[in-house]
């Protein structure tokens, strides 16, 4: 079966390495036998294949080697499983494992375990792979495949140690040589077969024993193995296809990263994606060997890319984590002005072989961070580092913290966008901020029990924000709950239909810049909400869009409308007729008191929100019934502007003043029917509707004469692709929770983009395409005074090219309006038809609202028109 190679003519070689879940079930073997062919075949090369040890045992051993009390019933446990697994791949477990398992056993009445010498503790940690190894090698040998296997450590050698390295890492977190000698190579090309399996994590010591390349070391022994051999490839096949742009078990919404240099790659694997070893990328990169990673169990998958090819992309390319880590900071007066004091603590540092991974300084004070998987970092480590600093300086130790890293090309020049994130931190007690030199990262240090759920939220704020862009597709990828199928598409929208498509075109030839809604997509929404059971009341906040056409059909549909105008009252009443005042609810902030006034005798139905206005003005409120608007004081949490309650909103009665608005109101024969508290945006979680409405029912209890509790608007639109319709059904399902705790109250909500946004467009004439230092923009007749939304929030809206929307989106467009501020951009970057001519009509989707109703003439511009669609 095994040709035999030929040395003269060096064989091209892959190394593939597999990590422990990889290995641990029967199925993946397969895949590891079929991979492996494949490769060879496909590339006309030879493949070593690299594996860890069964997913957990690497645990275990650790265990065993720190001394646990029951290694012995730990070392049996291990045997077993091992045994087990034998058999479910139909081996002969005695002659397949005997010698090992008794290798392992032996280990425990070695002598040295006495004493738990550290070369005995590395071959402890070493039977894991040499378990795992030997299982494969026998199985894709019974499967038919010509499959050596080798002990690495004959073939991996670690380097000599660095003089003040600590006795702990010079055997168990060693690097090893890249240099093969002709011998190495000699020897390594005349392996008798044509595939051959090895171990990962482990190499030969000096001194002839065994060392431990550090835990997650397999990457790293491939990375050697791929070096050493020039492979053409190092593939690290594991349970994730890729390196994302965070743990995406972690953050579900992370992105693949599908193409990376070895700096960014080697940046994010430092920080904390364990994805892939640290000191994993160094030998690949040194030899120009190009990296994948790949996913065992879904191998058709195209994964991460990782050469010095990639064409570097600025922006924020992944979060990591790193937990566990640990803050010494060193106080000293005697600091100041001082020289030499860093060379004297540092001193201490190198003495106990630490070495230091982040520093800050102060006038009085060093704080630096020890990284545990570069250090031993255990008690007995740290007391006695702090008897010797302690002669320096006052000395603190801050653990567990965990260092959180963004990291990507050119952090410097992202500041500016990164306000969300510094706003997410200021919630948190940050010890340390640090920027790398390389300008490849800046780290926050917090403590590990504020760092849980933090990343997920910081993930989405860098997207949100810019900072982190992913719709660069030569970089960004796929996100992880996508590929789990958790992710719904948003449907095509309305005007994709051909009909209606034609109908824009004849309304754009007519005249432009106008909007177009869409009634149809209006009276969708509002039965998707006429369909929640739990509601009772539904209201449109007119604010987002007060066009006529738009208002009768809400009302048709049943719905109130929500006004925070005497002017819009004044629009509805002429707009809808014959539309009862009791419909309209008004909810004013800081209003002229004559508008509440005016509302009372039309019958609207009117909202409150201070103790002051029925002080100043009593006899506006006597006797009246009115709805009640409540500051809750803890609105969307995790950034000021989506924060709506507390003491910076100006909405609101505070409820430190609940009590002594009763009084006042009921001095006055005034009835408060309803409560209301404004949530803040984009809120689908049930356990955050239950909290708000029973804090509600709370004071609606107290107050007495509460019938309606308002929980507001703020549902969400998908405006991008990578926006997920609003949830629904989760959204009905917490509302009936809520109804069946607290049925003695109704429940009201008033919704304003959700029912319009997306049933409007905006139409434009393109009027110029210009190329300029490489970008290409196309202007429109419509600017930042027809739709403001971009320019006042950053915000996305899909533009689309309706006179070609049958061409391939290929090019990116940066699109433009006719206005004189920079701010005049509707998108930076979208993609459209490389054919994109003055004269094309363009539509910006989504623009239902909240364009028109803020559009200005601004420079003088003229409103644009506003046209409906109902077919
Ligand atoms: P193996 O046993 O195959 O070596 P590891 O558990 O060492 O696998 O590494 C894979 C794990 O790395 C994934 O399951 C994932 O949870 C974690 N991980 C952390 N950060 C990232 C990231 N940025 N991208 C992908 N995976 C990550
Ligand atoms: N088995 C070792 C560990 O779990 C090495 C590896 O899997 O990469 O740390
Ligand atoms: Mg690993």
């Amino acid at each position: 079966m095994s040709a035999s190679p030929a040395v003269s003519s060096p064989d091209r070689w892959i190394v593939l390495k597999f990590g422990g879940t990889s290995v641990s079930r029967r199925h993946r073997w397969d895949t590891i036998g079929k991979l492996a062919k494949k490769r060879g075949d496909d590339n006309d090369a030879r493949v070593l294949v690299v594996v860890s040890a069964l997913s957990g045992v690497t645990n275990e051993l650790t265990a065993i080697a720190d001394g646990a009390v029951d290694s012995a019933r730990r070392v049996e446990a291990l045997a077993q499983r091992h045994r087990e697994f034998a058999a479910e791949l139909d081996l002969d477990v005695e002659a397949v494992l005997g010698a090992r398992l008794s290798a392992l056993q032996g280990l425990l009445a070695d002598p040295r375990a006495r004493s738990r010498t550290l070369d005995w503790q590395a071959e402890v940690l070493a039977q894991g792979e040499l378990l795992s190894s030997t299982l494969g090698a026998a199985y894709l040998r019974a499967q038919g495949l010509d499959m050596g296997w080798m002990d690495a450590r004959e073939w991996l050698h670690a380097v000599p140690p660095a003089p003040n390295q600590s006795e702990w890492s010079k055997r168990l977190s060693v690097n090893c040589t890249t240099a093969p000698s002709a011998e190495w190579r000699q020897r390594f090309a005349t392996q008798p077969s044509r595939l051959l399996i090895t171990q990962g994590f482990i190499s030969r010591h000096q001194d002839g024993g065994t060392a431990i390349l550090g835990r997650g070391g397999s990457d790293t022994s491939a990375a050697y193995f791929g070096a050493l051999l020039g492979a053409k490839r190092v593939e690290i096949w594991t349970d994730v296809p890729g390196m994302f742009s965070a743990n995406p078990k972690e953050v579900p919404d992370a992105r693949l990263l599908t193409r990376l240099d070895y700096y960014e790659a080697q940046e994010i694997a430092t920080t904390g994606a364990k994805v892939l070893h640290p000191r994993s990328i160094k030998p690949c990169r040194d030899a120009g060997v190009p990296m994948a990673i790949l996913d065992t169990e879904r191998p058709e998958l195209p994964g991460t890319s990782i050469d010095g090819n990639a064409e570097p992309v600025p922006g924020v390319k992944a979060i990591s984590r790193r937990n566990g880590i640990v803050l010494v900071s060193m106080e000293s007066m005697a600091m100041w002005q001082q020289a030499g004091f860093l060379s004297d603590v540092f001193e201490v540092f190198k003495r106990h072989g630490l070495s230091v991974d982040l520093i800050g300084t102060a006038e009085t004070n060093v704080t630096v961070s020890l990284d545990p998987s570069e250090n031993l970092v255990n008690t007995d480590a740290l007391a006695a580092l702090s008897e010797d600093l302690a002669r320096l300086c006052r000395v603190k130790i801050i653990v567990p913290c965990a260092a959180i890293t963004l990291v990507g090309r050119g952090m410097r020049s992202l500041l500016h966008k990164l306000s969300e994130v510094w706003a997410t931190f200021g919630q948190e007690r940050v010890h340390m901020i640090s920027q790398s030199s390389n300008d490849l990262n800046l780290t926050f240090v917090i403590d590990e029990a504020d760092a849980d759920g933090l990343l997920p939220v910081l993930h989405e704020a860098l997207i949100d924000s810019g900072a982190m862009p992913v719709y660069e597709g030569g970089v960004f990828g796929v996100r992880w709950r996508e590929l789990n199928g958790q992710f719904r598409p948003r449907p095509l929208p309305w005007w994709h239909d051909a009909g209606k498509r034609d109908a824009l075109l004849r309304l754009a030839a007519k005249s432009t810049p106008t909007y177009v809604y869409d009634l149809a997509t209006v009276r969708e929404r509002a039965r998707q909400l006429k369909a929640i059971a739990a509601i009772d009341q539904r209201y449109y906040a007119i604010k987002a869009n007060s066009h006529p056409a738009i208002l009768r059909a809400l009302a048709e549909e049943g719905f109130g409308l929500e006004c925070v105008s005497l002017g819009e009252i004044r629009h509805v009443l002429a707009s809808v007729p014959g539309f009862a005042p009791s419909r309209i609810l008004f909810t004013p902030s800081f209003a002229p008191p004559d508008e509440y006034r005016q509302a009372f005798e039309l019958g609207v139905n009117t909202t409150i929100d201070s103790v002051e206005i029925l002080q100043r003005w009593p006899e506006v409120f006597r006797g009246r019934r009115v709805w009640l608007r409540i500051d809750l004081g803890h609105g969307g949490g995790h950034h000021a502007k989506v924060n709506t309650g507390g003491k910076h909103s100006k909405f609101g009665l505070s409820v430190q003043r609940v009590d002594e608005f009763i009084d006042t109101a009921r001095a006055l024969g005034l009835t408060v029917t309803g409560l209301h508290a404004h949530m803040g945006s984009g809120i689908d979680n049930r356990e955050h509707w239950r909290m708000m409405f029973d804090e509600l029912a709370g004071f609606a209890r107290r107050i007495g004469s509460v019938e309606t509790i308002d929980i507001g608007g703020g549902l969400p639109i998908p405006y991008s692709e990578d926006d997920e319709p609003f949830d629904l059904e989760g959204y009905a399902a917490g509302l009936a929770e809520m109804k069946q705790v607290h049925p003695a109250f109704r429940i009201a909500i008033e919704p304003g983009r959700f029912l319009v946004a997306e049933s409007g467009v905006l139409l434009a004439d393109a009027t110029q395409v210009i190329e300029k230092d490489g970008v290409r923009r196309v202007g429109l007749d419509a600017g930042m005074n027809a739709l403001i939304r971009p320019a006042l929030y950053d915000a996305w809206h899909d533009i689309a090219n309706l006179s070609r929307l049958d061409e391939v989106r290929e090019l990116d467009f940066g699109v433009v309006g006719p206005i004189c501020e920079s701010s005049d951009v509707f998108a930076q970057r979208v993609k459209l038809p490389a054919t994109t001519a003055p004269g094309d009509v363009m539509l910006i989707a989504d623009a239902g609202a909240y364009g028109f109703s803020m559009a200005s003439t601004y420079n003088l511009r003229a409103l644009p028109g506003e046209e409906v669609i109902d077919v």
